[in-house]
């Protein structure tokens, strides 16, 4: 068994949702949640915690082979960019209501 960590929240909204949940469902399918999902909502601190993850595989790459440290230093790379997105799109609370 493995363990993702997601940097989102879930906004659900049942039209929109990828993991297909049953007609009139009032809750996700968390166990079946898909990335890309336009219900999903990323916070600061969930844009901060990517960073810090990116540090932390980064850190770690220091003491792998020189091709898995690759692969790791490209996947910090992709969740920086996933934070520099939400820096450079994100709304204020009061703007969404
Ligand atoms: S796919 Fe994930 S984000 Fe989308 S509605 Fe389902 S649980 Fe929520």
């Amino acid at each position: 068994m493995t363990t993702r960590t997601r940097f989102w929240i879930c906004a659900f909204k049942r039209d929109n949702a990828l993991c297909e949940p049953e007609l009139g469902a009032t809750a996700p399918r968390q166990y079946d949640c898909k990335e890309g999902c336009g219900n999903t909502v990323r916070t600061d601190t969930h844009a901060r915690q990517l960073r810090d993850k990116a540090d932390e595989i980064d850190r770690a790459a220091a003491f792998v082979p020189e091709k898995l440290s690759r692969r790791m230093r490209r996947n910090a790379g992709n969740l920086r960019e996933r934070a520099d997105a939400h820096d450079a799109t994100a709304q204020t609370a009061e703007a969404l209501t």
